[in-house]
């Protein structure tokens, strides 16, 4: 059985369905909890934010992700 490895929470993806428990950002595949937490930060910053712009928004998930990763949770 192929197993997934979350990049955040180190926690397996029994069944990676992509889309579903498993998502793509780059090159890190995350579990859905984590992203679910990861969308409700961006979602809470994004909210602040002025000007918006699409280079700025991939950037902040960029390093939201890479900060996630080192401290291991969102
Ligand atoms: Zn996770």
């Amino acid at each position: 059985m192929v197993t997934t490895t979350c990049d955040i929470c180190k926690k397996k993806v029994e069944i990676p369905i992509t889309g579903q428990s498993l998502h793509y950002y780059g090159n890190h595949s995350i579990c859905e909890a984590c992203k679910d937490s990861l969308e409700l930060q961006i979602k809470a910053t994004v909210r602040d934010k002025e000007p918006y712009t699409t280079d700025w928004y991939e950037k902040y998930i960029n390093d939201s992700i890479s900060k996630a990763i080192q401290k291991g949770k969102i």
